[in-house]
């Protein structure tokens, strides 16, 4: 497999022996350089394929690919970042944003300025040395963007990322990382089950079915735009794929 990006190849992925497999025979491909948004029920295997791409879960068929070679976090630079931002409690700010590139890297002045730089666009450079429990949602969820761009992934997972926050927060994250993602165009997956997250932060979106299974798969016009929410065309593309969600979920 030479092509470059991530390309999940018939992939299945079980858990307690084979009684459970959430996710079966599963192929696709993120071209580097871009982002798919995926969008499926609850328990239709979004969580275990991310999983499975990070290396925390090994399919028990298929493989997986990144950049053309078998995906490897251990070779590999793979940034993740979940619904509750992944902080370690007990490091400040600035150690958390480091953890990344610590493991992958070598701290260099360049990496320290880069650091800052980060922390004052995304407004939690004041914030520096304290703990995650001392910043709000919003802001520990830039701290867990900021280490994955740091560490200038080679791809990047992210599990319902803006999910826990409240509405105007979360369009402000969305915009956060939209931004990021222009000037570092990291080969993003992004699971969300907010249809019209998808619509802004997709260039394209997979929809999964309750079986683990690609429903459909659909280029996304409306990526990075938020003025186009207004438009009748985006109110269709909305509706059909709320349409397919519900039905992905009904056939339980
Ligand atoms: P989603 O993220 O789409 O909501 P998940 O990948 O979390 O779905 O879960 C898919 C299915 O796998 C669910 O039925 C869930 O109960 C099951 N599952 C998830 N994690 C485990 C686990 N560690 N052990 C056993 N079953 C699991
Ligand atoms: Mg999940």
């Amino acid at each position: 497999m030479t092509s470059d990006g991530i390309f999940v190849d018939r992939v299945t992925l079980s858990y307690d022996g084979g009684q459970v497999t959430p996710v079966e025979n599963i192929s696709l491909a993120i071209p580097k350089g871009t982002v798919l948004a995926m969008i499926g029920p609850s328990g239709s295997g979004k969580s275990t394929l991310l999983r499975g791409i990070a290396g925390i879960e090994k399919p028990a068929k298929g493989d997986i690919f990144l950049n053309g070679e078998k995906i490897s976090p251990k070779r590999q630079k793979i940034g993740f970042v979940p619904q509750n931002y992944g902080l370690l409690p007990w490091k400040s700010v600035e150690e958390n944003i480091l953890i990344g590139v610590r493991i992958k890297d070598s701290l260099n002045g360049d990496v320290l300025s880069k650091m800052n730089e980060f922390m004052e666009n995304l407004g939690i450079l004041e914030f520096r040395h304290r703990f995650p429990k001392e910043i709000s949602g919003g802001q520990q969820q830039r701290v867990s963007l900021a280490r994955a761009f740091l560490l200038n992934a080679d791809a990047l997972l992210m599990d319902e990322p803006f999910s826990a926050l409240d509405a105007i927060t979360r369009e402000e994250t969305q915009d956060v990382f939209l931004s990021l993602w222009k000037k570092q165009k990291i080969t993003t997956l992004f699971v969300t089950h907010d249809v019209e997250e998808a619509l802004y932060l997709g260039q394209r979106i997979v929809v999964l079915s309750n079986e683990g299974k690609i429903l459909r798969e659909l280029d996304n016009p409306f990526f990075g735009n938020r003025e186009d929410k207004l438009q009748e065309e985006f109110f269709k593309m909305r509706s059909k794929i709320r349409e397919l969600i519900q039905k992905a979920g009904s056939d339980k």
